[in-house]
C-alpha cells in the first residue's frame, strides 16, 4: 500500500458575502500518494481552485476553513502534522519550499517591478535555498534552461512584461521547482495559454515531475489533460467530490452520471459527430445548493430520493469511490446521453 503525503479530510470553506454564505466545498476528503500526479477536474465554480488553496491555508477574507484536517506527511517516518493547525510561521516555511503552487495566470503570478531572474532567485533567497540573490540569479540561469527559456543568460535580466505568456509561465515554474518541492499544486497551469504552449507546458510538467520526483496535484477542467497527465482522478461537483479513483477504471468505467456526461463532451477524432454535446443546465448557486445529490436538477436519473436525500460516497472497486444512490444500476449501461438518458429500472 503507498503512503500518503497528504490526507485531506473533511475540508470544509465558506465564503461570508452580502449576498449570504457560499459553501464552496463541503466536506472534500482525499488522500494523494507520493510521486503521482493526482487531478482534481470539474467546471467552472466547482471548488477546485478552492479546495487547492485551502490545503496550505491560502483562503483569503470573506473565505473561512470552517472545518477539516490536511494531514501533512513531511517524512516517511514523522508522524503527521495538521496544514490547517501549525502556526503561520511554520507555515510559510513549507509554503514555496515544500509544497509550491503554479498558478493560472503567470502574469498576475509575476511582479512586473522585478526582473525575472529576481524572483525567481527570491523564492530561493527566502527559503535559504541561497545566501545571496546574486547567487539565487546564478541558479535562476539554471533552472531556465531546464524549463527551455531562451537565451536564459539574458532572460534572466529581462522584465515579465518582455516575455510571451509561455514564457511567463515557464519563469513561475522555475520558481516553483526552485527548492524542490516535494509537492507541486498546478492550478490551471496552462488556461491563460494558446493551445501549442499549452501542450509543451504539459510535456515539461511531466519531466520535471519525473526527474524531481514530486507529487503533482493538477487542477484542471480539461479531461483529455487528465487523460494525459494524471494517475489518479477526483471529480467535483458543486463543493463536493463526486467520483474518485485511478484514471484507467474512471475513464473506463465512470459510474457517476456527471464524470459520465463529462467524458461524452470530450471531442473524439476518429468519430464523426454532427454536434459536441453539453451538460444542460448551469453549475447551482452555492448560496443554496440544491437539497439531496447537488447533481439532481441537472441529472436525467434524478429519482425522489436523490431530491431530497446526499448519497454517500461509497467504495465499489478498489479504490474507485462514487456517490451516487443509483451507481448499481447505472453500471454497465453503455448510453450516458444527457439528452437521451437510458432507462433506469
Ligand atoms: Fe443523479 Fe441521483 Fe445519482 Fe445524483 S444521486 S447523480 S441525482 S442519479
Amino acid at each position: 500500500m503507498p503512503k500518503p503525503i497528504l490526507d485531506v479530510q473533511d475540508l470544509t470553506v465558506h465564503f461570508y458575502t452580502y449576498a449570504g454564505v457560499v459553501k464552496a466545498i463541503e466536506g472534500v476528503s482525499f488522500k494523494i500518494f507520493e510521486g503521482e500526479t493526482f487531478a482534481l477536474v470539474g467546471e467552472t465554480g466547482c471548488g477546485k481552485t478552492v479546495t487547492s488553496r485551502a490545503l496550505t491555508r491560502l483562503i483569503e477574507s470573506p473565505g473561512r476553513i470552517v472545518r477539516g484536517r490536511v494531514l501533512y506527511y513531511r517524512t516517511e517516518s514523522s508522524s503527521p502534522i495538521d496544514l490547517l493547525k501549525i502556526p503561520e510561521e511554520e507555515l510559510r516555511e513549507i509554503r514555496g519550499k515544500e509544497i509550491a503552487y503554479i498558478f493560472q495566470d503567470p502574469t498576475a503570478s509575476l511582479d512586473p517591478l522585478y526582473t525575472n531572474g529576481y524572483q525567481v532567485s527570491e523564492a530561493m533567497y527566502y527559503h535559504r535555498t541561497v545566501s545571496k540573490i546574486k547567487e539565487g540569479i546564478m541558479r535562476a540561469v539554471d533552472l531556465f534552461k531546464k524549463v527551455l527559456v531562451p537565451n536564459p543568460e539574458k532572460n534572466v535580466e529581462t522584465f515579465p512584461h518582455e516575455l510571451s505568456g509561455g514564457m511567463r509561465q515557464r519563469v513561475v515554474i522555475s520558481a516553483a521547482i526552485s527548492n524542490n518541492p516535494k509537492i507541486v499544486i498546478a492550478d490551471e497551469p496552462t488556461t491563460a495559454l494558446d493551445v501549442t504552449v499549452q501542450a509543451q507546458i504539459l510535456e515539461l510538467l511531466r519531466k520535471l515531475k519525473d526527474e524531481y520526483n514530486s507529487t503533482v496535484i493538477l487542477i484542471t477542467h480539461n479531461m483529455g489533460v487528465v487523460a494525459e497527465m494524471a494517475d489518479r482522478v477526483a471529480v467535483m461537483y458543486a463543493g463536493k467530490i463526486v467520483e474518485l479513483g485511478d484514471i484507467f477504471s474512471v475513464f473506463e468505467k465512470p459510474y457517476h452520471p456527471y464524470t459520465r456526461a463529462l467524458l461524452r463532451a470530450v471531442p473524439d477524432p476518429l468519430k464523426k459527430i454532427e454536434r459536441l454535446e453539453s451538460i444542460p443546465g448551469t453549475v447551482p448557486n452555492l448560496i443554496n445548493p440544491p437539497p439531496g445529490c447537488r447533481f439532481h436538477p441537472r441529472c436525467p436519473y434524478a429519482t425522489d430520493k436523490c431530491k431530497l436525500k446526499e448519497p454517500p460516497v461509497v467504495e465499489i472497486e478498489n479504490g474507485h469511490y462514487v456517490a451516487c444512490w443509483l451507481y448499481e444500476k447505472l453500471e454497465g449501461k453503455e448510453k450516458t446521453s444527457m439528452q437521451q438518458p437510458v432507462e433506469v429500472q
